[in-house]
């Protein structure tokens, strides 16, 4: 029996989600094509569509999902007997419309062993009825209110197939040197429910483990295969702080060169503050977190679980612990004004963060997508339209227009220069945002460019 795996965007990451459900299918005894479409289009060849038993793909976030709709499309119209799965984040929130484009089983966390099951069952013989699983206690589906997620005893990844690690995105050092990135996960899902955020309609305050045997034979395996860096997708690396600490305090015995990157709330910066200078120890090149705002009413519409002074104590506490802290922010949502972007960026300047903020940041604006826990709010939905299929996002204007320009402007400045000298990108912003408010140049004027940042980045830029 033939599978085939496809991913469409995975922010320029060997994708982990593919590689699993491979490992997971050859054990199944099926042969499996694993195709990253984002790298490598041209092994998505008709044939291999057709002569595929199953064809599954992999939508761990919006964009990815997307970018799918024309492969899935073809797929269905040149092999209608095969078995069409979609997993990730992105499926069940979209159900209705990827059924509607021909899938048949939707599997949203936790996916694997499901995935394994409808393969073995169509070895078996006769078609089940299509597999839909949800976890949200708001959504109808097999596994109802309160669900819980499968606690999945995982299987080392199977990259076979895929790209090398050399054509995704790298690690950009300060010094000019540049890594090799590999890519994996310590665990999934996520104890929180900020309300703007994809993770919670799926695993509803749960989070899962991958065995940590799992996670460093996996490193291992990229490390053989050129990696100098891992960057570790957990939406939370510090959801279980003693299994994350257990994990790169190994990843750096076996692999002292080795730096990775992380992505943890503020709150947890916070509550762990002690945790802070071994990561930076075990070769943690920079944390990623979602800062979002520094508005504490949006943060509070967000639950965030932090406000603007958290965010100022974490800069504090990463500066103190030699981590590279990258905050990353909605920067565009109904609640903003032009002084409040503005004011947005002077704390960016004035917390000495330019060079840590990748360009793109100031121009995201709020995703809506189904299923999202701030449609439950009259402030959001005093904003929002009718779901919009072409977007997979409930549409939403700003009631002061010039706000909806200025998105526009900034996002035209950011463009095509997604990787260029932050400091010139984030001056240009600056300028037009306190133009646009009325207001003054700023006093502390931006340095002068410099050729790089000063700080680790990854340079694939990414949207959600
Ligand atoms: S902490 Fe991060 S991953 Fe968890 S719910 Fe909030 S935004 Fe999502």
């Amino acid at each position: 029996m033939r599978s085939v795996l496809i991913s469409t965007y995975e922010m320029g990451r060997q994708p982990f989600g593919l590689a699993s459900a491979a490992a997971w299918l050859r054990e199944a005894g099926w042969s499996v094509t694993s195709i990253d479409a984002a790298k490598d289009n041209a092994r998505l060849r008709d044939a291999t569509l057709v002569s595929a038993d199953l064809i599954a793909f992999h939508l761990p976030m919006h964009t990815a999902t997307r970018l799918a709709e024309p492969i899935i499309r073809k797929a269905r119209q040149l092999n209608a007997g095969a078995r069409i799965c979609a997993f990730g984040l992105y499926a069940p929130l979209n159900a209705e419309w990827l059924r509607s484009l021909g899938v048949d089983d939707l599997l949203g966390g936790e996916f694997e062993a499901a995935l394994a099951a409808i393969a073995r069952k169509l070895v078996a013989g006769p078609k089940d009825p299509p597999y839909i699983r949800l976890s949200s206690t708001s959504r109808p589906g097999p596994f109802g209110p309160g669900a819980q997620l499968p606690r999945l005893r995982f299987l080392v990844p199977d990259r076979t197939g895929l790209p090398p690690l050399s054509k995704y995105a790298t690690l950009q050092m300060p010094d000019g040197w540049r890594r090799l990135v590999g890519y994996t996960e310590a665990s999934r899902g996520c104890r929180h429910l900020c309300r703007h955020c994809p993770v919670v309609p799926i695993y509803n305050g749960q989070f899962r483990v991958v065995q940590p045997d799992v996670v460093l034979a996996d490193v291992a395996a990229q490390v053989a295969a050129g990696a100098g860096h891992i960057t570790f997708g957990d939406p939370d690396f510090f959801n279980g702080p003693t299994h994350a600490m257990r994990l790169v305090c190994a990843l750096h015995a076996a692999h002292p060169s080795m730096s990775y990157d992380v992505t943890i709330k503020i709150e947890h910066l916070l509550r762990h503050r002690d945790l802070l200078p071994r990561l930076a120890d075990t070769g943690c090149a920079f944390v990623t977190s979602a800062v979002e705002s520094i508005d504490d009413r949006v943060l509070a519409i967000l639950e965030k679980g932090h406000t603007r002074a958290d965010f100022v104590e974490a800069v504090a506490l990463c500066r103190g612990a030699r981590l590279t802290l990258v905050p990353t922010f909605v920067a565009f949502h109904p609640w903003l004004t032009l002084e409040s972007f503005c004011e947005l960026l002077d704390a960016i300047a004035g917390l000495g963060l330019i060079d840590h903020v990748a360009p793109i940041q100031l121009a995201i604006r709020l995703l809506v997508p189904e299923g999202s826990r701030l449609l439950e709010l009259d402030e959001m939905r005093r904003h929002v339209g009718r779901f919009d299929p072409a977007t997979l996002t409930y549409r939403w204007s700003h009631p002061d227009p010039r706000v909806d320009e200025l998105h526009r402007e900034v996002t035209a400045i950011v463009g095509m220069r997604l990787n260029a000298n932050r400091r010139a990108v984030f001056s240009e912003i600056r300028s037009l945002a306190r133009e646009r408010a009325g207001l003054p140049p700023a006093a502390d004027r931006t340095r002068p460019a410099r050729d790089r940042a000063t700080v680790p980045y990854l340079n694939e830029p990414w949207y959600c």
